[in-house]
């Protein structure tokens, strides 16, 4: 019981726990297959990032993104073939400050291909750090398999002094190898931890400890390929989800605004004019705004436009009726979603009409 309630928790008392407990119990698994045993088959699809990123030095600041293509990466890291036999695809080649609905498109519908196909094992995704929350999130709600997909970044471009990519690259892939890694969502691998899509946010502009699931805690952990499955995220995702990209071109378009001292309701107005169909506040505290700000998307909501009330805050639940009482004004509360992931699951659910009440069920169960 201990044990259990020590993997539970991401703090960082609870990592060092975590480890001993481990490494008493002698229960990390170690990734090297069985001699003759063939290898998985794993698709690695490239879309840039700081991971395909170069410097003109290895100790400068500036760098741009997505210069390095996806056969010079896998190159780069031949450890990682004795793991599995890897398959590159380009998607795109993008620092994931530009991540578009397009590529996030493709990307889905390229997963969903290769993951129906009996010779593909897994899918590893290399990614931007940016926005890899985002797009780790929508993946978990639209791929339809329980193969593992996992996607990777890095801090450092491949360029730096202590580049951090290839061995994020090489755990990443001896996660999606693992036995034991189908059926938990599609996962993140950075920095020697392993998370879930719904509970990892990027907290550091530059540290390349930057990702933290702190709510609910890390999936497992990975070291030089050693993986250590702690849990399986709670929340539904993949082959339990509800959402579909069958016959969908474009996803409705959601605006995040941020609360503030003084808010007003101008930059709330100024979504609806620009075509919002959701809102996500980004709330101070427990997913509060101003009066005036409050009055605005009340008056927003019985229009017609859903709005979220998520929080600035890094990590808490926004629970319904809390300081605000939502019932009456029509809102819906994002539960355990940061307001970029709150985006993304408004997006997919106003694909079609809902209730407040369905909407609130969504925020809850994914
Ligand atoms: N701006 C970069 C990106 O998200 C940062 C990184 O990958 O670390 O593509």
């Amino acid at each position: 019981m201990l044990t259990q309630r020590l993997r539970h928790t991401s703090s960082l008392p609870g990592i060092l726990a975590c480890v001993l407990v481990a490494a008493m119990s002698g229960a990390p698994s170690a990734q090297a297959p069985a001699a003759n045993a063939p290898l998985p088959t794993i698709v690695v699809l490239a879309t840039g990032g700081t991971i395909a990123g170069a410097a003109a030095s290895d100790v400068q600041a500036g760098y741009t993104s997505g210069q390095v293509g996806v056969e010079q990466l896998l190159a780069a890291v031949p450890q990682a073939k004795k793991l599995a036999t890897l398959r590159g695809e380009q998607v795109a080649n993008i620092g994931s400050q530009d991540m578009n609905d397009e590529v996030w498109l493709k990307l889905a519908r390229r997963i969903n291909e290769l993951t129906a196909q009996p010779d593909v094992a897994g899918v590893v995704i290399t990614h931007g750090t940016d926005t890899i929350e985002e797009t780790a999130y929508f993946l978990n709600l639209v791929v339809k398999s329980r193969k593992p997909v996992v996607l990777t970044a890095a801090m450092r471009p491949s360029t730096a002094l202590s580049a951090d990519g290839p061995l994020n690259f090489y755990n990443a892939v001896a996660v999606a190898a693992h036995k034991d890694a189908a059926g938990r969502g599609v996962l993140v691998v950075a920095n020697d931890w392993i998370h879930g899509a719904a509970s990892l946010t990027k907290t550091s502009t530059t540290a390349v400890q930057t990702f933290l699931s702190p709510l609910s805690g890390l999936v497992g952990t990975v070291a030089y390929g050693t993986v250590e499955f702690y849990r399986s995220p709670a929340a539904k995702h993949t082959t339990d989800s509800e959402f579909s990209l069958d016959g969908v071109t474009q996803l409705p378009r959601v605006d995040i605004v941020m609360a503030y001292e003084n808010m007003d309701g101008a930059l709330i107005d100024a979504a609806v004019a620009a075509g919002a169909k959701g809102i996500v506040i980004a709330g101070v505290g427990n997913g509060n705004l101003t009066d005036p700000a409050v009055k605005t998307l009340a008056k927003v909501a019985r229009a017609g436009i859903v709005c979220v009330r998520s929080s600035r805050v890094t990590t808490g639940v926004i629970g319904r009726n809390v300081e605000l009482d939502d019932d009456k004004l029509g809102f819906v509360a994002a539960m355990e979603h940061n307001p970029q992931k709150a985006r993304v699951i408004l997006r997919l659910a106003l694909l079609k009409p809902r209730s407040n009440a369905d909407l609130q069920r969504l925020f809850a169960e994914y």
